[in-house]
């Protein structure tokens, strides 16, 4: 079996464990799906934050370990010849978000969320990519018509009938309102360059999502990073590599099992990168499911020694800031926020990457701010996941679990999501607008104004 992803990291697992399981075709694939020790730990009640299909199906088959069971019978020639076009696979994988909540929280780290992938990418080398996937997908592409884009999406979801045309054609929720991208692009600030030997320098990756839909937030943490001291320097896209284009993570061909293009995103972005990794500038980003994937899944793509220096120079904004403030050199002075108090949604992967602990700290440093995290699973939207036809409700029951009640108990409080799909989510259920910590720290700035008459 050709992989799609690289497995060898798990070329010893389970080597001299009679009891392993692992099935007999699948090579380093099938290792990572029998470290599953099947002791139904992601079935228990109370069912924990882990897997949000197993708590809003309430259904073992939607759960990290019935995956498990499936995947295994398929590389065991269980299910036919040509499992990964079988429609029992396909129902076990369907409502996985791949939330990497199993690699978090199941004591053998099991990343559905990976294994996923390789099951789309076998899957579509066999039945072909659907139309509605290969437009979810070329999304950065589409973006390079902004205007046009933005123009048909508004349309769109002020169109009732136009909804239903999408719908039919390609499977998109006509009950679910699209992100609009916004009216100008981010444009590159130009870097402060007050500092000249290198030690406060930062490349700011801005990635699709904020570059075209929410600008404000990349101008907010330039501004922030800026007024900390820090000569911060926007990262463009090569001269000869279609420059008018954002550079990208590849994510969201690589949820959707287009490895191959996602490997030529993560490449683009690579190129652009060399001289910050080799110059050791730390790279800070914004979405935590762009610069999560570079950490993580971006390593199973291949891409050798530089993807795994960029895997351990890159941080969330947060992550970079609570790390500078640590070694004391991250010293900004802030204001109180108008009083209230604030509840915190973390994305899916910030939670499975342990990231929440630097959001905390770095929300601690705004005097007097009272927040309070909202302990829950992923918001249900997870990509394009909660915008397709037959999984928006699904996608709202998700949301139903732990997040929307959280945020309906208080009307009043302002709401903090720092990925994307979340804010939307968010937007979609509770007409609210969530914000990103950059604009919170932003907003928290003391002008210099403000500095001189204290
Ligand atoms: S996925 Fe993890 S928690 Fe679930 S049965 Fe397997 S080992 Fe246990
Ligand atoms: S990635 Fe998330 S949705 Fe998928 S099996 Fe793991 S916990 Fe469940």
């Amino acid at each position: 079996m050709k992989h799609h992803l690289d497995w060898s990291s798990y070329e010893t697992a389970g080597q001299g464990d009679a009891y392993a399981g692992i099935p007999a075709t699948g090579g380093d694939f099938a290792k990572a799906v029998a470290v599953c020790i099947s002791d139904k730990m992601c079935q228990r009640t109370p069912k924990g934050v882990m897997c949000p299909s197993f708590r809003a199906t309430d259904d073992a088959a939607h759960s990290p370990g019935g995956r498990v069971l499936v995947l295994k019978a398929a590389l065991n020639g269980e299910l036919g010849t040509d499992p990964f076009a079988d429609a029992r696979l396909a129902d076990a994988m369907e409502l996985c978000v791949g939330c990497k909540g199993c690699k978090r929280e199941c004591a053998n780290q099991v990343d559905m969320a990976a294994i996923k992938i390789e099951y789309q990418a076998q899957r579509n080398a066999r039945l072909g990519v659907s139309p509605r996937d290969r437009l979810v997908a070329n999304l950065p592409h589409w973006l390079r018509h902004r205007r046009v884009l933005r123009g048909l999406i508004r349309w769109r979801n002020h169109t009732p009938w136009l909804a239903q045309l999408g719908e039919r054609l390609f499977g998109i929720s006509a009950n679910r309102q699209l992100p609009e991208p916004a009216v100008a692009a981010y444009t590159a600030a130009a870097s402060n360059s007050d500092h000249t030997n290198g030690e406060r320098d930062v490349i700011l990756f801005v990635d699709t999502f904020a570059m075209h839909f929410e600008p404000e937030i990349a101008r907010a943490a330039h501004q922030v990073l800026s007024a900390a001291g820090y000569k911060v320097t926007t990262l463009q896209a090569l001269p000869d590599d279609e420059p008018e284009r954002a550079l990208c993570c590849g994510r969201t061909y690589l949820s959707l099992g287009q490895v191959e293009q996602a490997r030529r995103e993560a490449q683009r972005l690579q190129a652009a990168l060399r001289p910050a990794l080799a110059a050791g500038t730390p790279i800070v980003g914004l979405e935590p499911s762009c610069i999560l994937s570079l950490r993580d899944d971006h390593l199973k793509l291949g891409l050798g020694a530089e993807a795994l220096a960029l895997s351990k120079q890159v941080y969330l904004f947060e992550e970079f800031i609570a790390k500078e403030h640590e070694r004391k050199r991250f010293n900004l002075e802030l204001k109180p926020l108008p009083p209230g108090k604030t509840l915190v949604h973390g994305h899916c992967h910030q939670k499975a990457v342990g990231a929440m602990k630097s959001l905390r700290k770095v929300l601690r440093m705004i005097p007097e701010f009272e927040f309070e995290l909202i302990e829950a699973s992923c918001c249900g939207m997870a990509g394009s996941f909660g915008l397709e036809a037959e999984h928006a409700a699904v996608s709202m029951q998700m949301a139903e679990l732990d997040l929307l009640p959280a945020l309906r108990a208080a009307p009043e409080a302002t709401i903090l999501a720092n990925g994307f799909s979340c804010r939307h989510q968010i937007r979609e259920a509770t007409a609210r607008n969530a914000s990103h910590i950059a604009l919170l720290l932003r907003d928290a700035l003391i002008d210099t104004e403000e500095k001189k008459t204290c």
